[in-house]
């Protein structure tokens, strides 16, 4: 097992890492931003170190000073958590060449998955089902590409070979509309991911987005833990998020599971990933995969019984994973509410003092935070403060159980979008299940 390890990240993730290793008996190394003193897991940590100013490309995302923070701490390992350096196969690799183990696929993977053009000839060649559109970059024949959303249909979707985070995108509805988007989407791409290739896919109207979670170590096992429904989106960012996902049967379960878990030993994937896929007319098409620690991780954590982070360190420890496919039993049912800093209206973030905070319990409550009372959330970061999930026998009981919480929070001093919970929880259209990815935006009058 490993000794210490370095948490490259912030909030509620760090908290959470930290959390694993402590159960692991591993000493934890916090490395934080000037900005984040305060900060609940590195008060809590074993060994903090300070990285650098607020701004996250002065801190967060400088690798030379991640790796320094691992040298002089003696540590053994980095855990990247989500967002920042964790899908930046640089900065993998950096590490292994510095002598530490990177928490995460090996960095080939990364590359290899991080370009979506790459990721979805790799699966097609791993036999999962994927979008239909141009088979790699678009080219500069304009008659090319015009021929090519004719073949596929309209409407079509461009799409940014290296975007992320919702961005980089543009449906088109008519040929009229199709170049100039090709355009803009290219000089976007180039302007904000430093790579300007593009790529075309069939537009799918009204699909879900439905994940599914894998798990794989270094000797050659690879397992599913089932799927997340994480429709409930707002600008391609998602909201709430559940496990499992209404109406998928057993038998499409257990198809696009192992199917996701071959891909895996196939491209020799190693660590814990997600696959991601819309879902139309009972069909599900690839879209991309994370090579890493997900935001709704626990509400596979709470259906399986397994514990997501402990095994990426296991596996990194160059242990095989606890589990097999078969000990693997889903029950019950996980929602979960993404708890930002923000105007529950307009959106905009809401930083400052917690003035006054009483968190939820009881049966089936599981909060992932790291505010307390008195702590301040800057202004610099994502306005994620934490996430409630909520666990029942059925998912009527999660969410009635969701809404006692929701209901016992008190969060003051800031704004935060928990009205905005509350009012979804309790609409008919998320209460039948099974919404598309537009539900949010609908209801919200946003399209
Ligand atoms: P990112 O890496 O930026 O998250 P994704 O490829 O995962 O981008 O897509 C994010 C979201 O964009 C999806 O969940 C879905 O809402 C929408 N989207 C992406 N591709 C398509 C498509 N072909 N048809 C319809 N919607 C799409």
């Amino acid at each position: 097992m490993l000794d210490k390890i370095v948490i490259a990240n912030r909030g509620e993730i760090a908290l959470r890492i930290l959390r694993a290793c402590r159960e692991l008996g591993i000493h934890v190394v916090a490395v934080h931003s000037e900005a984040d003193r305060e900060l609940k897991h590195v008060l809590l940590s074993d060994e903090s170190v300070c990285i650098g100013p607020a701004a996250s490309t002065d801190s967060y995302l400088n690798m030379p000073a991640i790796i320094s923070a691992a040298e002089v701490t003696d540590s053994e390992a980095i855990h990247p958590g989500y967002g920042f350096l964790a899908e930046n196969a640089d900065f993998a690799e950096k590490v292994i060449q510095s002598g530490f183990i990177f928490i995460g696929p090996k960095p080939e993977t990364i590359r290899l998955m991080g370009d979506k053009i790459s990721a979805k000839r790799a699966m097609q060649a791993a036999g999962i089902p994927c979008v239909p559109g141009s088979d790699g970059p678009l080219d500069d024949d304009k008659s090319k590409t015009l021929q090519m959303a004719r073949d596929i249909g309209y409407p079509v979707i461009i799409k940014a070979s290296g975007g992320g985070g919702g961005r980089g995108m543009r449906t088109v509805h008519t040929e009229a509309a199709l170049l100039n988007a090709t355009t803009l989407t290219k000089t976007e791409a180039l302007t904000t991911f430093g790579n300007d290739t593009v790529y075309m896919e069939k537009f799918l109207e009204t699909p879900r987005h439905i994940e599914f979670q894998v798990l794989a170590d270094n000797y050659g096992n690879a397992i599913h833990l089932g799927e997340r429904d994480c429709s409930t989106q707002r600008r391609h960012q998602k909201v709430i998020e559940e496990a499992p996902a209404i109406g998928i049967t057993e038998e499409q379960r257990d198809r696009v599971g192992t199917r996701c878990a071959e891909a895996c030993k196939e491209i020799g994937y190693v660590g814990a990933g997600t696959f991601e896929f819309l879902y139309e007319n009972d069909e599900f098409y690839f879209i991309e995969m994370n090579t890493r620690i997900q935001v709704e991780h626990p509400v596979t954590e709470m259906v399986c019984g397994v514990d997501i982070v402990k095994e990426q360190i296991l596996v990194a420890s160059g242990q095989p994973l606890s589990i097999s496919q078969e000990d693997v039993e889903l029950k019950g049912h996980a929602i979960e509410c993404r708890i930002n800093a923000e105007d529950p209206i307009t959106f905009i973030p809401s930083p400052g003092v917690i003035e006054q905070l009483h968190m939820p319990g009881g049966p089936g409550i599981r909060v992932e935070t790291h505010i307390y009372n008195g702590y301040r959330v800057p202004p610099y970061y994502d306005s994620m403060i934490g996430k409630l999930i909520a666990y029942g026998e059925t998912r009527e009981s999660a969410i009635a159980r969701l809404q006692t919480a929701l209901n016992e929070i008190v969060i003051a001093g800031i704004k935060t979008n928990i009205p905005l919970h509350v009012d979804i929880l309790s609409d008919a259209e998320f209460r039948a299940g099974g919404q598309n990815i537009h539900y949010l935006e609908k209801k919200l009058g946003l399209q």
